[in-house]
Parts: structure tokens; C-alpha cells; sequence
């Protein structure tokens, strides 16, 4: 994050300063959480209370903390986004709201977001409905990245699965990878699209779609101009940097049967485990549904 104190350490600028209250260095805790400047934006005692009476040494801890207390880590994130905004609006000195209308703004913002995620149509293959019920090729020169992840809360672990394709349906890589913990969905979710990345950028992979059932993941993937969730999302997108071309495409289950298979697996497996052009046995079967169903 570009605060002023990261600005400094790369020799950007002198002055770590915090423009808002010129007397502690601006780091992103500061900024976003600890400044007295922004006690105004934290000011709903009904949720913020914690802000008075519980320390944190950085802004990770605090996220860390959130999660793990089960406070509204949505409206925390869109309040952050909005302080930010606001601190870059003031910094470049363009049009910026008061920061005493910072927390309402952010509230508004958050309704709109939920409202256009639960009416925006799917983002899937614009086809007949059978094409958003299997698996398809990818178009053109791109190459199809299709994720899953499984939860399995009795053994307290999760599972990740992911299948590399290419446009006439050949495996290029598969791989499984099993984290030892249960995770909240969007936890999963979010680690399921970075590890996808990864493992397809390591198979040398520079222009693909990527294909997940995840509908909350995949809008915030496509939807640049809002706030990712603290959760992950922020690598998933520092990642597809290493792509020359990524698309991203929301599939049902249905589209999905080899990765949703390969995210099952973790649980007879110790850690990670990596197919080239293949995939394990037991997922051959549904590999060659998918290409039997488009050829
Ligand atoms: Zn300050």
C-alpha cells in the first residue's frame, strides 16, 4: 500500500508524515484506523466500540482480529476503502467528500454493491443454457483455468482443486492441494483463485480465462472498481499480473467437475500434488465427459 512511510522507505518522498494530522508517521494503520482524524469515520459506537478499548500493533493484526471476532468485516473493508479514497482524493487535491460524510458514503456504497450483486445477471458463456451447464472450451488462444475448493469441517482441513485446459480440452497440468484448516468460504474461495493462478503461471501459462463457481469471487475479480475483500482477493489480482491476457468467468458446478473432484481429493493426500498434462485416475472420468460433450 502506498502510504507515505512505503513511499519513504523506497526513497519516493522525505516526509513519512501523516497530512491528516501531521504527528505520527502515515502507515497503513495509522492511516486507515489509529489517526485521531479519522475518529469521525469510526464514530458508530454500535460497531467500531472495539476502536477505543482494543490495541493492535498493525493493520494485519487488526484484520486478523475482525475475522476471528466475527465483526463486520464487509462494512470494515468498504469503510477502509473509502478512508483511502478520501486521504488520495485530499493528497492530489481532487474534489473529496468531508470525512464526517466518509462512513455514510461507504454505507451507501456497500447497500448499491449488495443490491447489484444480487441482480446483475451471470456472468457466463453468452450461449443457449446448456453452455452455462457444461464444460466448454476456452476461445481463441486463451487457456481455460477452472478452480474449486472443498471444506471438510470434520477433519478440519480444506481442500483446492484445479485443472489447466487447453482450447481443444487437453490437460495441461492439474493439481490438489490440501491446507490444514477449515477456512470460511471466502477464505476458500479467494485461496482457491490464487493458487489457481500460480499453478497456471508456473505451467508457463500467459493468456487464460479463468472459471470458478464462485459468483461472490468471480464479480469481485471482473468488477475493478470495487474494494477486494481483505481476505485474499488483493493476491489473487497481484497475481493475474503475471498473466499477459486474464479473463474471468463465473461457471455452474456443472461446467466444473473436474476441479470441484480434484478439490476433493486433499483428503487421502499430505499437502500438494501436482499432474502434468494428466490428471489423478479416479478424475479421468470426468475429463473425458467434458471433452465428449463438446466434440
Ligand atoms: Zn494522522
Amino acid at each position: 500500500m502506498p502510504t507515505k512511510e512505503a513511499l519513504v522507505k523506497r526513497t519516493i518522498i522525505n516526509d513519512q508524515t501523516c497530512d491528516r494530522c501531521r504527528l505520527a508517521t502515515e502507515t497503513p494503520f495509522h492511516a486507515l484506523w489509529s489517526c485521531s482524524e479519522v475518529d469521525v469515520v469510526w464514530a458508530d459506537q454500535t460497531l467500531w466500540d472495539f476502536r477505543n478499548h482494543v490495541g493492535f500493533n498493525d493493520f494485519k493484526q487488526l484484520v486478523s482480529w475482525i475475522v476471528e471476532e466475527g465483526k463486520p468485516i464487509e462494512r470494515f473493508t468498504w469503510m477502509v476503502w473509502a478512508i483511502w479514497n478520501q486521504r488520495n482524493q485530499v493528497r492530489v487535491r481532487a474534489p473529496a467528500i468531508a470525512l464526517h460524510h466518509v462512513a455514510e458514503v461507504s454505507r451507501s456504497s456497500l447497500t448499491e454493491y449488495r443490491s447489484r450483486l444480487s441482480t446483475t445477471e451471470l456472468l457466463d458463456e453468452p450461449h443457449s443454457h446448456h453452455s452455462q451447464t457444461r464444460w466448454l472450451p476456452p476461445p481463441g488462444n486463451l487457456v481455460k483455468i477452472n478452480f474449486d475448493g472443498a471444506v471438510f469441517s470434520r477433519e478440519n482441513i480444506s481442500g483446492i482443486g484445479v485443472v489447466v485446459r487447453d482450447e481443444n480440452g487437453l490437460v495441461l497440468g492439474s493439481c490438489t492441494k490440501r491446507l490444514s484448516q477449515a477456512y470460511s468460504v471466502m477464505e476458500t474461495e479467494a485461496m482457491e483463485a490464487a493458487t489457481a493462478l500460480v499453478f497456471a503461471s508456473e505451467l508457463g501459462v500467459r493468456q487464460a480465462i479463468l472459471k470458478g463457481d464462485s459468483l461472490a469471487v468471480i464479480k469481485a475479480l471482473i468488477e475493478t472498481k470495487y474494494p477486494l475483500s481483505p481476505l485474499g482477493l488483493e493476491d489473487v489480482r497481484m497475481f493475474s499480473q503475471r498473466f499477459d491476457k486474464m479473463l474471468y468467468s463465473h461457471t455452474k458446478r456443472e461446467g466444473n467437475f473436474v476441479a470441484h473432484s480434484l478439490a476433493r481429493y486433499p483428503i487421502s493426500i499430505p499437502d500438494f500434488l501436482v499432474w502434468t498434462e494428466d490428471v489423478p485416475p479416479h478424475v479421468q472420468k470426468f475429463v473425458q465427459a467434458d471433452l465428449a460433450s463438446f466434440s
